[in-house]
């Protein structure tokens, strides 16, 4: 039986990056992934790079591009007159991309000599684990031996009764990142990160969108000036989105498909070519085998974990979706990389309180830290610092002038306590807000830093002088 110090289960962005980092602190690593493309080739990378982060955001990307030629390249003096959609290219680009990440990341497990077992992982007694081999001509299963263990497999689209998915008229996530043409009409359940990003793809190709809600407020966990502008600037784009919508039943032919839900008015329906049920995502242990080993679950079927993610059992360990927290790749790959340091040294460490988050829409909404309202609750004084995009020159020589950059600061010690962006480039421009955090800096620390112009980071400087009241360009 082979045996290794560090054997993690799956290889998404918190397994992948977890063995990397323990075979650079020269542990002996071994990684188990069955994960197979639409080809049945054995794929590393997980949900991340196969079916979520990436593929979304190569279709964000694309489809940007088009709705840019569409509606806003006239005003550059750009004509377009003729452009035309090849959905299938489109798909086939993304589907290279994933191509592209997926293989590099087996050639880092080269470089750093993490072995790739191709199959399935079950824990059995003893820190072993039993790997059942995937694939053309695999083999019996076998046994390898661990000293510490590294749980990673990740989550699964959650699944609602009303809404079946057929995998043809009603899809999850991963269905929708794979159709051929642009459904006509197209129905969305579920307003969060992933029903939004999708919605936004299809709706610049073309599709006519609904989406419903089951929720009253839009985007719950957003600070409330940001969202409210975000959901009007959505609605603007054409997203018909419905809150306090809940979906009672579906009923579908060949042709199309009939969602029932019910509002406060009563019950109503909608009829969509196609329906993608973005409910959110699940914990993934289906293959895992916990009842064999009694490894502890919570309520909500997580893997239980305490703060440095250790499990019930000892040297074994989870991290990533699969176990509480925000279901991000970047939140899974730091707990990876504090995990095999902890092996290695006894020691790591995940900044949990300054862990940024995206929403990949245009104008992109992104924040780090408390929003306003969760201050509000606690109690907490705090001064508020505001700058309207319209006001900074880059975004309005690039024509992206929707949107603020928010920062709330402690009104006694001036410590930055939350940013929130609704804005072009958001994504990026978050960083330097989770830097400031991360160093307990002020808002004055960021009013004192020297931005570049004309650059749209200039927006987060001035947000900071308005902390001080005294924002120089609004
Ligand atoms: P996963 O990526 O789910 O990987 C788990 C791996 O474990 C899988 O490869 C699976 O095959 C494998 N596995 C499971 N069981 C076993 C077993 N028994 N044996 C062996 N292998 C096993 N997050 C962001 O931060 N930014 C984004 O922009 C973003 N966009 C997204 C868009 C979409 C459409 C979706 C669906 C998700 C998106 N996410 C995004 C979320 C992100 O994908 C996850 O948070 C991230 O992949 C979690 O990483 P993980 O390593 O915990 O698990
Ligand atoms: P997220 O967790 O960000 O992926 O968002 C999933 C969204 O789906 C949440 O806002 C839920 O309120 C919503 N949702 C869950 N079940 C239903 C349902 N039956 N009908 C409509 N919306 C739902």
């Amino acid at each position: 039986m082979k045996k290794f110090d560090v054997v993690v289960i799956g290889a998404g962005p918190g397994g992948y990056v977890a063995a990397i980092r323990a075979a650079q602190l020269g542990l002996s690593t071994a990684c188990i992934e069955g994960w197979q493309n639409p080809e049945g080739k054995a794929a590393l990378g997980g949900t991340c790079l196969n079916v979520g982060c990436i593929p979304s955001k190569a279709l964000l990307d694309s489809s940007h591009h088009y709705a840019f030629i569409k509606t806003e390249a006239a005003e550059h003096g750009i004509h377009s007159q003729g452009a035309t959609l090849d959905v299938n290219r489109m798909i086939g680009r993304k589907d290279r991309v994933v191509q592209t990440l997926t293989q590099g990341i087996a050639g880092l497990f080269r470089k750093h000599n993490v072995e790739w077992l191709q199959g399935w992982g079950t824990l059995a007694p003893e820190n072993r684990i039993e790997v059942t081999p995937v694939g053309d001509g695999a083999g019996e299963p076998y046994l390898v031996e661990a000293g510490h263990v590294i749980i990673a497999t990740g989550s699964v689209p959650a699944r609602i009764p009303p809404a079946p998915v057929d995998d043809v008229q009603i899809v999850d996530s991963t269905g929708a990142l794979a159709f051929r043409d642009v459904p006509r009409r197209l129905g969305i359940i579920g307003a969060g990160v992933i029903g939004l990003e999708l919605g936004s793809v299809w709706a610049r190709l073309g599709s006519s969108v609904v989406i419903l809600e089951a929720l009253d407020e839009f985007l719950a966990p957003v600070d409330r000036q940001i969202a409210t502008e975000a959901e009007k600037i959505l609605r603007k784009q054409g997203l018909d989105i419905r809150l306090g919508a809940r979906v009672t039943g579906t009923a579908s032919n060949n042709r199309e498909v009939t969602v029932s839900y019910e509002t406060p008015e009563g019950k109503q329906q909608l009829v969509v070519d196609k329906l993608i049920v973005a409910v959110g995502r699940r914990p993934n242990t289906s293959r895992l085998g916990a009842d064999r080993v009694d490894l502890k679950l919570d309520e909500r079927g997580f893997i239980a974990v305490d703060e440095h993610c250790l499990t019930n059992l000892p040297n074994v360990y989870a991290i990533g979706d699969v176990v509480r927290g925000p279901m991000l790749a970047h939140k899974a790959s730091e707990e990876g990389v504090a995990v095999a340091e902890r092996i290695a040294s006894g020691a790591g460490h995940v900044g949990y309180a300054t862990i940024p988050w995206v929403i990949y829409t245009w104008p992109e909404i992104a924040w780090v830290g408390r929003t306003e309202q969760e201050l509000k609750s606690e109690g907490v004084e705090y001064t508020t610092g505001v700058f309207p995009f319209a006001a900074s020159g880059r975004a309005r020589a690039a024509g992206g002038t929707a949107g603020m950059i928010k920062m709330l600061a402690d009104a006694g010690s001036d410590r930055v306590l939350g940013v929130h962006i609704l804005g072009p480039n958001a994504s990026e421009l978050i960083a330097e807000a989770v830097l400031l955090m991360q160093f307990d800096g002020t808002a004055e620390d960021l009013a004192l830093t020297v931005h570049a112009h004309p650059t749209l980071s200039e927006a987060m400087h001035e947000a900071a002088l308005g902390v001080a009241g005294r924002m120089l360009h609004f």
